[in-house]
C-alpha cells in the first residue's frame, strides 16, 4: 500500500490509473479504523480498479471543540489493517493540504431541510464542514465510486446532495452497519467508552429493533415512547428517537403503513454522543443502492 500525504502525488498516481483504464474506489474516513470501515474498503476492492482509502480527522465539521480534541487516533494499526484489506493507497494528507487557504469556510452548500433537522440541527456546521471536506477530497481524488456508512444515514443525503451540487459524476455506494455482538453500531467514538459503558450503549439497537418489532400503521407516539423508556433504562440520554421517511428525512406522526421510513437516534453515553438508525421494517433493502 502507498501512503501518500500531498495531494499533487495522489493526483498523479491515480492520473496514471485513469490512464490504464482503472476505476477508482474511494473511502473517506476519519481514522480510528474499525471493521465497519474495513467492509466499505472491502467492497470498493470488489468493484474498482484501485482502492483509495483517506484518514483526515477533519477539524471544520466538529460543533464540539472537546469532540475534536478527544477524537481516537491509532494511525499504526490503521495502516495494518489497511494492508490487510489490500487497500492500495491510503491518503493522508495534514490539514493545510486540505485547507490550503485556512479552514475558514467561504462556500455555503444549499443542504435546505436536510440542514435544518437531526444531526443538522443538534451539531449547527457540522453538515457544512463534512461537505466542505468532502468536496475537496472529490477534487483531488475524483472517484468513480464512494463507498459510505448506512450507519451515517443524513450524512449519506447530504453527501448524495452535494455530489449534485458540485455535478460530480461518482457513484454513491451506501454500505450496511456492521455491529458489535451486542447490537452497538461499530464506532471510532466506542473506543472511548468503558466495557460496561459500551453494553449499556446496545440500548440503542434494542431501541431501534423494538420500533421495528412493534411499528404498525397508525400513530408511532408509543413506539417512540417505547423505545426512549429503553433508553433510558440503560441509562442513555437522547438527544432524538425520531421517525421519518426514508427518501426526505421528513419526521413523520403517523404511518400510513407503505411508506419507506426509517427509526433515527442520537444519544449521550457518559460524555460520548452516539448515532444509529434502522430502515423499517428491517428486511426492506438498503435506501439508493
Ligand atoms: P468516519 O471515520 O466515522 O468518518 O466514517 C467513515 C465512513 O465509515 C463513513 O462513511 C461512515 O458512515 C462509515 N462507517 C462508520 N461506522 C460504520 C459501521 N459501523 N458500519 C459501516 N460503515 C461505517
Amino acid at each position: 500500500m502507498f501512503i501518500i500525504k500531498q495531494s499533487k502525488d495522489l493526483f498523479r498516481y491515480l492520473q496514471k490509473q485513469r490512464a490504464a483504464k482503472k476505476t477508482i474506489g474511494f473511502v473517506p474516513t476519519m481514522g480510528a479504523l474499525h471493521q465497519g470501515h474495513l467492509s466499505l474498503v472491502k467492497k470498493a476492492g470488489e468493484e474498482s480498479g484501485v482502492v483509495v482509502c483517506s484518514i483526515f480527522v477533519n477539524p471544520t465539521q466538529f460543533n464540539d471543540p472537546k469532540d475534536f480534541e478527544l477524537y481516537p487516533k491509532t494511525l499504526e494499526n490503521d495502516i495494518y489493517l489497511l494492508e490487510k484489506e489490500a487497500c492500495d493507497v491510503l491518503f493522508l494528507p495534514d490539514t493545510g493540504e486540505i485547507y490550503p487557504s485556512g479552514i475558514t469556510q467561504t462556500q455555503v452548500y444549499e443542504l435546505g431541510y436536510l440542514e435544518s433537522v437531526l444531526e443538522g440541527k443538534y451539531r449547527p456546521g457540522h453538515f457544512q464542514g463534512v461537505c466542505q471536506v468532502v468536496h475537496r477530497l472529490i477534487e483531488i481524488v475524483r472517484p468513480n465510486q464512494l463507498y459510505i456508512g448506512q450507519k451515517d444515514y443524513q450524512q449519506c443525503m447530504v453527501i448524495r446532495k452535494l455530489l449534485t451540487l458540485i455535478h460530480s459524476p461518482a457513484k454513491i455506494i451506501i454500505c450496511p452497519t456492521l455491529r458489535e455482538p451486542n447490537g452497538l453500531a461499530m464506532s471510532s467514538r466506542n473506543m472511548r467508552l468503558s466495557a460496561d459503558e459500551k453494553q449499556k450503549a446496545g440500548g440503542i439497537f434494542e431501541a431501534l429493533s423494538y420500533i421495528n418489532k412493534h411499528m404498525k400503521a397508525g400513530p408511532v407516539k408509543e413506539m417512540i415512547e417505547g423505545a426512549g423508556n429503553l433508553l433510558i433504562q440503560k441509562e442513555l440520554v437522547a438527544d432524538y428517537v425520531v421517525i421519518a421517511k426514508a427518501e426526505d428525512l421528513q419526521i413523520i406522526d403517523v404511518w400510513d403503513g407503505q411508506t419507506k421510513i426509517i427509526a433515527l437516534i442520537a444519544a449521550f453515553m457518559g460524555e460520548v454522543r452516539l448515532i444509529d438508525n434502522m430502515l423499517l421494517p428491517l428486511n426492506f433493502a438498503s435506501y439508493g443502492n
